[in-house]
């Protein structure tokens, strides 16, 4: 018989305080075996059955999770069936826990950007949450996003830094060299101490989290199956926040060893002399510019006659060019075929651009086409939820609500804007509706950024958009060649773009050069305030900064920049 730990209300993890009971001693059914202190006070663990304890497998002081093994007890052979019936009884609540039903004003189904924000928002209006995750907290930006990738520019940074110290005066006697197992246990670790902070986090706000796959029983039930238990739990109101995975197009030799996606390329540890990169959008590139500053020999083949086509041409046209400098091959136009294996175990992509076939020969491949929203798992018609036109997504309306009004989607999994924060901003939409205020979705006060070298960044309308919508809009520019901070840092590429309409009110704004990740924030509160042009002017940029371009930038909408 196996005792483990159970389930504690409004935590994962209790102390062992004392353990009451030696290795090897005949234990009553109903004695006490351990006492645990937990969130909410302390508690005796009891003998579920009459016998011998055959190991004890925890120390006072430990911490412990629930469903954890505590001690194994070898039953008293000699059960009437009265006993064993008992015994088995206990066994399904207190041990082996097959079974428990759970309540709740709030489930959250997925513990990543969109659902873990909305969590600890409800929990601090004094709301009763449970969260289900399958896997990790922190979703795919903590895990194989965001984060994991930005460790990896940041070594990529530093490589390319040493490499270029002697212009700074810095003389360096031999030459670096990239070792990629080192820079993927940092991001290891970077993404282990990010992901423990957002459990802490959920036992702060007293957040019961259940590791396992949720789905649907009805609109007010979901069944969640984790390793050791099924749960039943009853909602008032439900988040799903279930994300998306990679798209995984059907390209012949997609499966070969080698073709990697962007969650698998996370865990190479050992550079390849070269990587063919499928698709030239925002995965595609970030990745192009880590392993190019990385040494690696990269191509990027992308479909449509341009990179990055969610942001205007002019960035686009800029980006292109930074790539080839850098040493990227681009490829446009040019849809990708099919992968195989050549005689060395080299790979071979095969693209066609209009009628003529190409061959690029590459150690590895990554394919970056695309997220998918994640609803396979989630049973949505035994709660009636609805998909959009398409079936790919969750239809949601402006409050996040979907076709049934207590359950709402946000993040990747309603198609909206696939990005981390839009899935926070979304989960504090659903929230506040939750609690009866109505905010109102607004796509344009979302920035968006690509972490290529050098960064590009927008917020609000781009200027296709623009034009689209017939607007008349007025353009402030200017370059960081003539920023003194960025020239002095030898970071001075790019530039920075305001867009306002004829009343002088921000419309929009475009960033390609250093900072753009930070600087486009700026921007970003006078799109959410509905502030004017003024209101830059108004404000004192401090010298020396990369922001003063945005000052300049507004100069340039009215009276001139000073610096152009
Ligand atoms: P994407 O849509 O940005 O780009 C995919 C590209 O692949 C497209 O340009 C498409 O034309 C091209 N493509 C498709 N099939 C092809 C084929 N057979 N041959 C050649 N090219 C092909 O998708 P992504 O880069 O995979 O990113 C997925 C999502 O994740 C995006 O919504 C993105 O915004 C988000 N994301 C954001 C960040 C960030 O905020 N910095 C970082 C990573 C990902």
């Amino acid at each position: 018989m196996k005792v483990v730990m159970p389930v504690m209300p409004g935590t994962k993890k209790s102390q062992i305080v004392t353990i009451k009971v030696k290795k090897g001693q005949n234990v009553e059914k109903g004695s006490e075996l351990i006492c645990i202190e937990g969130k909410k006070g302390s508690h005796v663990i009891k003998a579920p059955v009459s016998g011998i304890v055959s190991e004890i497998l925890v120390s006072e002081g430990e911490e412990i999770s629930t469903g954890e093994l505590l001690i194994e007890i070898s039953e008293a052979g000699s059960m009437n069936s009265g006993q064993e019936d008992i015994a088995k009884k206990q066994d399904s609540v207190n041990v082996s826990c097959k079974k428990i039903i759970l309540d709740c004003d709030l489930f959250v189904i997925g513990g990543g950007s969109g659902g873990y924000i909305a969590a600890i928002h409800a929990a601090k209006k004094g709301r009763k949450v449970i969260l289900a995750e399958k896997n990790k907290l922190g979703g795919t930006c903590l895990n194989v996003g965001c984060i994991p990738t930005k460790t990896l520019v940041a070594s990529a940074h530093h490589y390319q830094d040493v490499l270029h110290a002697a212009a700074f005066g810095v003389i360096v006697e031999n030459a670096p060299r990239a070792d990629l197992k080192k820079m993927i246990d940092r991001k290891n670790q970077v993404v282990s101490q990010l992901t423990s902070g957002v459990s802490y986090l959920m036992e702060k706000n007293g957040i019961q989290v259940i590791n396992g796959l949720a789905s649907f029983d009805s609109p007010e039930c979901v069944t969640v199956q984790s390793d050791e238990c099924k749960y039943q739990v009853h909602f008032r109101d439900c988040i799903i926040a279930t994300g998306s995975v990679a798209s995984r197009p059907t390209i012949p030799g997609i499966d070969l060893e080698g073709v990697m996606d962007s969650t698998e390329i996370l865990s190479m540890t050992e550079l390849p002399k070269s990587l063919t990169i499928v698709g030239g959008g925002v995965i595609g590139l970030e990745f192009a510019f880590i392993y190019r500053n990385l040494g690696v020999n990269v191509t990027v083949v992308e479909a449509l006659d341009r990179l990055v086509t969610m942001v205007d041409e002019d960035l686009s046209e800029s980006i292109l060019e930074y790539a080839k400098n850098n040493g990227i091959r681009i490829e446009l136009a040019a849809s990708v075929k099919s992968f195989r294996k050549g005689m060395d175990g080299e790979l071979i992509t095969e693209f066609t651009r209009d009628n003529d076939s190409y061959l690029l020969v590459s150690d590895k491949v990554l394919v970056a086409v695309g997220r998918r929203a994640y609803i396979k798992d989630l049973a949505l018609e035994k709660a009636s939820v609805e998909l959009d036109r398409q079936k790919r997504n969750i239809k949601v309306n402006k409050y996040m609500e979907t076709s049934v009004p207590h359950i709402y989607a946000v993040g990747d999994v309603n198609g909206l804007i696939q990005l981390a924060h839009a899935a926070s901003y979304e989960g504090d939409i659903a929230i506040k509706h939750i609690l009866g205020e109505k905010t109102a979705f607004r796509p344009e006060i979302v920035p968006s950024v690509i972490f290529t070298d050098p960064e590009i960044a927008t917020v609000g309308k781009s200027e296709a958009l623009l034009k689209a919508e017939h607007v008349n809009y007025k353009k402030g520019v200017f370059h960081f060649s003539a920023n003194g901070k960025a020239l002095s840092e030898g970071r001075a590429t790019g530039y920075i773009k305001i867009l306002m309409d004829e009343n002088e009110k921000i419309l929009g704004a475009g960033i390609i050069g250093p900072d753009a990740s930070s600087l486009i924030a700026s921007i970003g509160i006078c799109i959410a305030n509905e502030l004017s042009v003024t209101a830059l002017l108004n404000t004192v940029f401090a010298h020396p900064t990369t922001a003063e371009v945005i000052h300049e930038a507004a100069l340039d909408l009215t009276l001139g920049a000073f610096h152009e």
